[in-house]
Order: structure tokens, then C-alpha cells, then sequence
């Protein structure tokens, strides 16, 4: 997969080269391409914003360097390939695991991390138009910009390329994961010691019985979600749940 990013703090970036998506970078699963926008401008101080028509606080992203700068990425494809447009933004829908999967199929994504009170709207109606695009909020607050919304989306996604985790089965049962698991979050998990601080460990985990330990699993997954996540709880699709599941 190839990922292009650009951004006014291309040293923000830098954590894709540690961890799993450094490793991933390193065996050419990864092809990451950080770009600084700054590149793309043709004043004397690099100037990427200007002040908001209709006034108000804060500055907005100038659309003309964004242009070059996609245009600039765009053509450097090979033949004629498209990337997906991913468009950082707390506006946008929201990122979940769903979202990470379809991400994941994509040969080529390109970021739009912006800072200041965000893009000029022309650039993403234009490229829009041009490429398929997904706004993504990471959540339901406001960050400074929108790097730390990237290496988020990023490292989602990398986990889930083909060969990327050590275990190819590791994320089949994690939280969100598609299927059975798509409206519940994990339970507890358990390592040697088998006692520390005078605490054991479910009696069970040491069992060897695999279907009960399964079963042992997925009744904590509903009672951690039930716990700590309602919301997930009451939009489960009632055919996820078998018998058992419903005595809980
Ligand atoms: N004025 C904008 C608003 O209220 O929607 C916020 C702009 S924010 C200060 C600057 C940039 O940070 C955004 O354009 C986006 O790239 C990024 N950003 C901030 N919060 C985000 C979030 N929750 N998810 C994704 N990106 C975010």
C-alpha cells in the first residue's frame, strides 16, 4: 500500500518509522511518501493561509498550494492509478474499525492533515469530484491538526494489511472486528504469572478446554460492552447473539 501525506509538519510524521508501521515501511509493505505543503508555495514567508471570508477568529488554509501540492502527488502515479483522498477533519464521518477494513483495501491513500480552522472547502469539492474521498473525524474533540488524526488512521489500517502482524488470525477477535465481534469491545486478557500480588487468573484460562474458553471470552466481551459501552450494546444486531449469549 502506498500512503502520500502532506502537511505544513512533515517531523510530526515521524513516528511511521518506529513499531509496527516502521517495520511494515521496512519489508516495502509500507510505501509512506511525506510531503511538506510548504513545497508548494511561491512567497517569500511560504505562506499557506489567509484570514476566513465572513470574518471571524482564526485562519483558513489557502486553497493554491493544496491544489499544486495534490496535483503534485496525483500525477506522480503510475499509469493512470488514483489514490483515495482521506481528509482529516472533526467534521467528517466517523473513523471506526469498519471504516479501517475498507481503508485497508485501498492500494493508494492520500492524507490532508490541515491546522488552523482547516482547508479552504473549493480543494475538497475539486479533488472530491477527481478522486473518492472520505472525511473522517477521529472523534468528538478538536485537535490542533490533523497529524495526530493520521498516524491514528494509519497504524489502524497498517495492522490490518496482509503479512503486517506477526499472527494473521491477531485481529480476527480484537474489538469492532468484523462479524461477531463488530458491536463489542474485548474482554480481559492474561499473562504468566500465574499469581502476582496475590491475584490469579480465571480458573479457566488454564483449563485447556477450547470451547470453553471461547465461551469464557465472549461472555466478557458482552459484560465489559455492556459495562462500558451501552450505546454499542443497543445497536447490536440481535443475530450476532446465540442462546447463550442472551441468558447474560
Ligand atoms: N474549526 C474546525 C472545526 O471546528 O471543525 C477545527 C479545525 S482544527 C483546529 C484543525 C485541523 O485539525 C482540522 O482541519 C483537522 O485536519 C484536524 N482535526 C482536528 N480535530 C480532528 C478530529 N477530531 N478528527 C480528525 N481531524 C481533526
Amino acid at each position: 500500500m502506498r500512503l502520500d501525506i502532506v502537511t505544513i509538519f512533515p517531523e510530526y510524521l515521524e513516528p511511521l518509522n518506529v513499531s509496527l508501521v516502521g517495520k511494515a515501511r521496512a519489508r516495502g509493505q509500507l510505501d509512506v511518501r511525506v510531503h511538506d505543503l510548504r513545497a508548494w508555495t511561491h512567497d517569500r514567508h511560504n505562506t499557506v493561509d489567509d484570514t476566513p471570508y465572513g470574518g471571524g477568529p482564526g485562519m483558513v488554509m489557502k486553497p493554491d498550494p493544496w491544489g499544486e501540492a495534490l496535483d503534485s502527488v496525483i500525477a506522480s502515479g503510475e499509469g493512470d492509478t488514483r489514490p483515495t483522498l482521506v481528509v482529516p477533519t472533526p467534521s467528517g464521518r466517523p473513523f471506526t474499525q469498519a471504516l479501517a477494513v475498507e481503508l485497508s483495501e485501498c492500494p493508494w491513500l492520500l492524507f490532508t492533515p490541515a491546522r488552523y480552522e482547516g482547508i479552504d472547502r473549493r480543494v475538497i469539492e475539486e479533488y472530491g469530484e477527481r478522486l473518492d474521498i472520505h472525511e473522517v473525524s477521529i472523534g468528538d474533540y478538536v485537535l490542533a491538526g490533523g497529524e495526530a488524526a493520521v498516524l491514528v488512521i494509519t497504524e489502524a489500517v497498517a495492522r490490518l494489511l496482509p503479512g503486517v502482524l506477526g499472527n494473521a488470525e491477531s485481529h480476527r477477535d480484537d474489538s469492532f472486528a468484523p462479524g461477531r465481534m463488530a458491536d463489542l469491545v474485548e474482554g480481559p486478557v492474561y499473562t504468566k504469572p500465574p499469581e502476582w500480588r496475590g491475584r490469579g487468573i480465571p480458573d479457566v484460562l488454564v483449563s485447556g478446554h477450547h470451547g470453553r474458553i471461547a465461551r469464557w471470552r465472549r461472555d466478557e466481551a458482552i459484560r465489559r460492552t455492556a459495562l462500558n459501552r451501552p450505546d454499542l450494546m443497543e445497536r447490536c444486531d440481535p443475530e450476532v447473539f446465540d442462546g447463550r449469549d442472551r441468558e447474560l
